[in-house]
């Protein structure tokens, strides 16, 4: 059987790590987790990563590397994680969010990550703390 991924991006600017607060759907409204969403048929893991976060969010972004690893959401659906640096914009919830933070690695407790985001979460800010 295929696996169909959900790519989701760690977002970094000036040393901070953005989070998104999901709206939708109502199980995972409040829960907060690194955008992103379906890889669709014919498309790479960064090309659907940069179109995810610009319909999301309103940002343009260069994907960077893999975060290694990867989580089972349910049955044929799993998430991957990859770096990504902002380039453009202003990240705004457009789509699936209600509200979004820029976290400090020291922050990254802060808010209630989707406990299937919060490996990539961890690895994503022992990263940040090395740029
Ligand atoms: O964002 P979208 O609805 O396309 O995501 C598809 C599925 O992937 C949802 O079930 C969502 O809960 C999950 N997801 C996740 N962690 C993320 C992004 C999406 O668990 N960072």
């Amino acid at each position: 059987m295929n696996e169909t991924v959900v790519v989701a991006g760690a977002v970094y600017d000036r040393g901070r790590l953005l989070a998104a607060r999901r709206s939708a759907p109502p199980e995972l409204a409040g829960r907060w987790e690194l955008p992103g969403g379906k890889v669709e048929p014919g498309e790479s893991a960064q090309e659907a990563l940069v179109r995810e976060l610009r319909e999301e969010l309103g940002i343009e972004t260069e994907p960077l590397e893999r975060i290694a690893g990867e989580w089972q959401l349910r049955p044929g659906l799993v998430l991957h994680a990859w770096t990504a640096k902002l380039l453009d914009g202003e990240p705004r919830p457009l789509q699936d969010h209600d509200e979004l933070r820029w976290l400090a690695p020291e922050d990254a407790d802060a808010v209630d990550w989707l406990p299937q985001d919060r490996p990539a979460v961890a690895e994503a800010m022992r990263i940040l703390r090395t740029l």
